[in-house]
Order: C-alpha cells, then structure tokens, then sequence
C-alpha cells in the first residue's frame, strides 16, 4: 500500500486510523453480519452509530443543550438556500459579511428568499483581508448575520468570533469546523459539509439553537425544514448513513487527540511551519494580510507562474498531491486540515525549498 500526502481542499485526507478501522468492520460491522452500508437506518445498530456519533460532537464540540445537532444532506451549497428559508421568519431579510468566494454564493441564492444585504466586502481587496468590525453596516432588524469562518479558496480566516449584537450569528464553517474550540454559544447557527475536516462528502453538519428553529418558510421542503429533521432526529427520510458512520469515527478521534485544543495546537503549527518558510524567502508569495490567514488553506504563488506545472509534477513525483490552486486565484493552495500531519507538511516545506533552489 502507498498513500500520497494529500493537500487537497476537499474532499480531503482522513485519519489513517480512521480508514483503517472503516476498512477492519467494513464486512460485518460489530458482528452484525453486515456493512453499515447494508443496514436499515431504523434497526438499533445504526441507531446506535447515529446517536452516538452526535453525543460525541456534542462532546467535542461543547455544544449547549439548547442547540440542535442535525445531520442532512445538500451540502453547504444546500444550506445557502435552506438558511434564509428556516431563518427569515417573517423578517425582510438578512447580512451577509463577504470574505471570499463562498460568501458570495451564500448571499446570491438568499437573495432568492429574501433581501440579502453585503454589511461589509473584502472584494475590493481581492479577499486579502477581513473587513475591519467597526465599518460594517449592519441592519438590527437583520434575521441574521452570515459570515464564513474561514474561505477556502481564498485562504482568509476569521481569528475570532466578531460581535453582531442580539442579531443570531449565523456560519459557514464548511473548511474550518472542529479545526479549533468553537465557542457555539456566541453562533445562531454554524455548518459545514463534512467533506473538509469531518469526514467523507455526504452529510452536512448544522448546529442551530433551539428557539430559531420552528418558523420555515411555508415552501420549505419537509426535508429541508429544521424543525421536521430535529423532531426526527435526522431521519425524515433516509439519511446519508455511510458518511455519518464515518463522520463519528473521526469524532472519536478528536477526543483521543487531545480534542479541539489538541487539533487546534497542532494545526497552528503547521501552518506556522508553512508560513514560516513562505515569509522567509522570496521565490513563493501568500498575498493575505497575516492577521487573517488561514490555518487551513494556504494559497501561494511561485514568482514565476511559467514554472507552475512542473512544480505540481515534482510534487507528484514527490508524494504530495492535491496542490493546484483554485482556478479563481491561480498558484498552489495547501489545505492543512486536522488529518494532515506535521510529517506532511514538514515534506511539503522540504519539497518547496529544493524546487526554489533547482528551479527559482
Ligand atoms: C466547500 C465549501 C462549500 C461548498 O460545500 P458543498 O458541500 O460542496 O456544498 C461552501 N462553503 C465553504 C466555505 C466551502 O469550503
């Protein structure tokens, strides 16, 4: 078996651990006889993995007990639309603080619901930076405040929660969840595919406080109304139970990896190992403002863009994988989601530094 060092924003790499003990029970999960693939979603061996999987975020994660915990399918770019449907409750509309590529997706399909207003824009700046708190416009009567934790395409992260007042904070945590301690209490809502830092693509993360949820939009599909998967517990209909087996294993993982604090420490250094070097010299360039830069996605030019594809073929020849940038900001982009390991990134640095020297 050879496995690649993989960089790639997603899906992205898992916990070898992980895949290894999906692949030990993947015939007869726990002497059942069968794959979690092959069960009902209603007997109570797959019963068992689901809430489970959800005490153990909840765990993990910190999550009060006025918060719900739903696991459904659609992805984040599902969730665009279903946040505004859910969350406008009768309200004209909402804000929506842009920082990158994926905000703006979010705002132009709640536009489609409701009045979706930009409070503040780093577009101007090329999504190099967070725009500064105290020039954003925000409406109090807003259902909510939309922002994007950290934006993977960009590679701009927010480095705090920001206060909004009494309006719910609501967050697109797609590439950064249960990459650090989250304090959930400050957040109406947070979500995230699982395809980033969680686990395979299939289920998406919604962590929403109780008294929001409760007042869709009557043109709410059933599946899609918070409500109608809170009171059933993810299970309206058939859930995407593969990748919520799997999703829990890696939830058990954090906890035996020093939970968020432990992750979250050891994803602070390896970036700081990438950006280190990256500021060290001159040959490779990270165009975003220090203060906001990601620990997950870390997007870099080459001073010479000529010399990009052979730096992705040496890196494959290396073992690294998944290093192309995204084609709206051009270069490489390393993602450093909690399953790569410092090993890997200390490879991608070496890799790096003898390119700049053979070929820089
Ligand atoms: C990947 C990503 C999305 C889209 O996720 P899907 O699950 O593919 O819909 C949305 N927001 C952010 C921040 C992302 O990184």
């Amino acid at each position: 078996m050879s496995r690649i060092t993989n960089f790639s924003a997603g899906p992205a790499t898992l916990p070898l651990t992980v895949l290894e003990q999906v692949q030990e029970e993947l015939l007869d999960w726990r002497g059942s006889g069968m794959s979690v693939m092959e069960m009902s979603h209603r007997d109570k061996e797959f019963m068992s993995i689901a809430s489970e999987a959800e005490k153990d975020l909840r765990e993990v994660a910190g999550i009060p007990q006025n918060y719900k915990v739903l696991f459904m399918q659609g992805g984040a770019t599902a969730q665009f639309a279903l946040i505004p449907l859910n969350l406008l409750r009768g309200k004209a509309g909402a804000d929506y603080v842009l920082t990158g590529d994926w905000g703006k997706k979010a705002l132009k399909e709640a536009g489609k619901y409701g009045k979706a207003s930009v409070a503040a824009t780093g577009e101007a700046g090329k999504f190099t930076s967070i725009p500064d708190r105290a020039g954003w416009k925000l409406d109090p009567d807003a259902a909510y405040v939309h922002i994007t934790t950290n934006e993977t395409i960009h590679g701009v992260q927010f480095q705090s929660t920001p206060d909004v007042g009494g309006v719910p904070l609501v967050a697109d945590m797609s590439s950064d969840i249960l990459s650090r301690p989250i304090e959930v209490s400050k957040f109406g809502l947070i979500y995230g595919g699982a395809q980033k830092n969680i686990g395979p693509a299939g289920v998406t993360i919604v962590i929403v406080r109780e008294d929001l949820i409760g007042q869709a939009s009557a043109m709410t599909p059933n599946v899609f109304d918070y409500k109608q998967a809170a009171d059933n517990e993810s299970m309206l209909n058939t859930p995407p139970c593969f990748a919520w087996y799997v999703s829990g294993l890696v939830f058990k993982w954090i906890k035996d990896n020093g939970g968020l604090a432990g992750v979250g420490a050891r994803n602070q250094a390896k970036a700081k190992r990438l950006y280190d070097y990256i500021d060290s010299q001159d040959f490779y360039r990270n165009p975003v403002a220090k203060a906001d830069r990601s620990v997950m996605n870390v997007p870099f030019t080459l001073a010479n863009a000529e010399l990009d594809a052979d730096f992705l073929k040496g890196a494959k020849a290396a073992g690294l994988s998944g290093l192309k940038g995204h084609r709206a900001v051009g270069g490489m982009r390393a993602s450093l989601y909690n399953a790569m390991t410092e090993q890997g990134v200390a490879q991608l640095v070496d890799y790096m530094k003898e390119f700049a020297r053979t070929k820089g």
